[in-house]
């Protein structure tokens, strides 16, 4: 199973480190002809407003969208998140705008810029380590959308059929059982060759 990580700006490295540790292989994506060679795509943390035109600028918009719509899985971790979601708090445009949520950015405020904590995540069975860093939150989400963790009563990890997402970067630790939930929705999804 092969998986991409959009490799426009961010923590690319690490989300691959983290895929090849559940097995799968990993693979930086710069160029939207080389989501055809992946099952699955990962969007990282990092600035969304930037990473947002950069998709912009490389066609990425309509590419990922397709991608999505073929029913293949994709995970935004962080910024990723925030670009993925269909509504910015504040009144911000949307990127991807695929996933029904609305979302705050640097939700957690200037004192608590990062953090980390253990955090118990629906479908996984002991809590994983979440290392936030001016993170989002999702304040809305849709009937179809699964909250899967919650952090202080705040909607930190959701799925939404092949969508994944989370405010914290999971890549930025040893602990790989977030990419391998998505490496077994990838798997379930049944699209890969
Ligand atoms: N604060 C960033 C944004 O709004 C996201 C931070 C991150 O990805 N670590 O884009």
């Amino acid at each position: 199973m092969r998986i991409g990580v959009l490799a426009l700006q961010g923590a690319v490295t690490e989300h691959i480190v983290s895929i090849e540790k559940t097995g799968a292989e990993g693979l930086a994506i710069k160029r939207v002809e080389q989501l055809e060679e992946v099952e699955g795509l990962i969007i990282p943390g990092g600035e969304s407003t930037t990473i947002g035109k950069l998709m912009r600028k490389y066609g990425f918009i309509e590419a990922i969208r397709d991608f999505s719509n073929q029913g293949k899985p994709i995970f935004g971790t962080c910024a990723g998140m925030i670009v993925l979601a269909k509504q910015i708090a504040g009144g911000e445009t949307g990127h991807l705008e695929l996933m029904d949520i609305t979302v705050a950015r640097n939700a957690f405020g200037r004192q608590r810029e990062s953090f980390e904590c253990d955090l118990d995540v629906k479908g996984i069975e002991e809590p994983i380590r979440a290392v936030f860093i001016r993170a989002p939150l999702i304040n809305e989400v849709g009937s179809e959308v699964e909250v899967l963790s919650v952090y202080k009563d705040e909607i930190v990890t959701a799925r939404q059929g092949n969508l994944l997402v989370s405010s914290f970067h999971p890549e930025l630790t040893d602990d790989f059982r977030l990419h391998q939930y998505f490496t077994d929705m990838v798997e379930a999804s049944g699209t890969t060759a």
